[in-house]
């Protein structure tokens, strides 16, 4: 029997003391298995430190490397990844061990057989996580999954086997804002999960900060969801609807009593209640038109500074 390729893909962003012990995890995981050729692509994204002279040091037959003119993101490390994959199967793996190697195994037989097109790692813990960022966390996958087009796992990482078909469509995706737990969800197919528990990273730290993956969790959310905007269009058909039966009662109300004084209080309170209300559904829509003006660029996802992969 032909044996099948799998392309593991590794984001990696200042992981100098990280790859080799990393490699080494890896290779003792896959070199025994049967009827699987492995090869590598290590996506160096803008690391600042020795990352690329560590990548290059083991890269021996079918160690491919692609290293970017700056840091653009674990997003667009994930796509540069997956669009040099050309293998039966591609595997996104973090290279700081906090994805357990031991679970490729695992994913591939469970793809085989249930002859699913994905399978993906779900963390069951969060232990060894900052307690703020796992009700953060928590919070997000609530909001996603209720307001968004698609639905999230809570505690799935990046962490995915997926075959040809797969990987192709993710590829066919142009975006170039781009939030992959929510692609993956989006393009569809069946995906398997296999659970683990959280691990520490092996040396350095992670590279989100609060305010990063704030970021990161309202951009993604923005990415699949316009349910912000019917909201607030419902919120302004409510406040018409209330004003103009607030409007009948006062007519009613002169005709019937008489003018009387009005307070100034409450114009001044109501008039800055619905300058702040305009204000805000501005901002959201200004968010989604931001957006637009940057996708509408069209600027590519990553830049490439070298590479050892022909392009063809
Ligand atoms: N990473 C990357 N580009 C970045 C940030 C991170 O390629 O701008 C890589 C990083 O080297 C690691 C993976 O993405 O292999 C996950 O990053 P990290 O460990 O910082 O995230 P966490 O595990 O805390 O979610
Ligand atoms: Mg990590």
């Amino acid at each position: 029997m032909k044996s099948k390729t799998i392309d593991i893909i590794v984001p990696c962003y200042n992981e100098e003391r990280n790859i080799k012990d990393f490699f080494v995890a890896v290779q003792e995981v896959v070199t025994n298995l049967d009827g699987y050729v492995f090869r590598y692509i290590f996506i160096d994204d803008g690391s600042e430190d020795g990352t690329l002279d560590e990548i290059k040091e083991i890269a021996v037959d079918g160690i491919k490397y692609i290293s970017f003119s700056r840091n653009f993101g674990k997003e667009s490390a994930m796509y540069a990844g997956l669009r040099a994959s050309t293998g039966d199967f591609a595997v996104i793996i973090d290279a700081d061990l906090q994805h357990p190697p031991r679970l490729i195994p695992e994913m591939i037989k469970r793809i085989e057989e249930t002859g699913c097109d994905s399978c993906s790692a779900r963390r069951v813990t969060r232990k060894g996580e900052p307690r703020i960022r796992s009700a953060f966390a928590r919070a997000f996958y609530k909001i996603m999954n209720r307001y968004s087009d698609i639905d999230i796992i809570d505690g799935a990482v990046d962490f995915r086997l997926m075959n040809r078909r797969m990987v192709k469509a993710i590829v066919s995706m142009p975006e170039s804002q781009r939030f992959s737990k929510g692609i993956f969800a989006w393009v569809g197919f069946e995906t398997q999960w296999v659970e683990f528990e959280n691990v520490k990273r092996i040396s350095g730290e992670s590279k989100w900060s609060v305010w990063g993956l704030t970021k990161y969790a309202i951009d993604g959310f923005l990415d699949f969801a316009v349910s912000p905007l019917k909201f607030v269009g419902v919120f302004g058909g409510l406040t018409t609807l209330g004003s103009a039966l607030y409007l009948i009662i006062e007519i009613v109300k002169t005709a019937v009593l008489g003018k009387d004084t009005p307070g100034y209080a409450s114009t001044i309170c109501l008039i800055l209640f619905f300058g702040g209300l305009i204000i805000a559904i501005l901002s959201i829509m200004g968010e989604y038109i931001g957006r637009m003006y940057m996708e509408t660029k069209g600027r590519p996802i990553y830049i490439e500074k070298e590479s050892n992969i022909d392009e063809d």
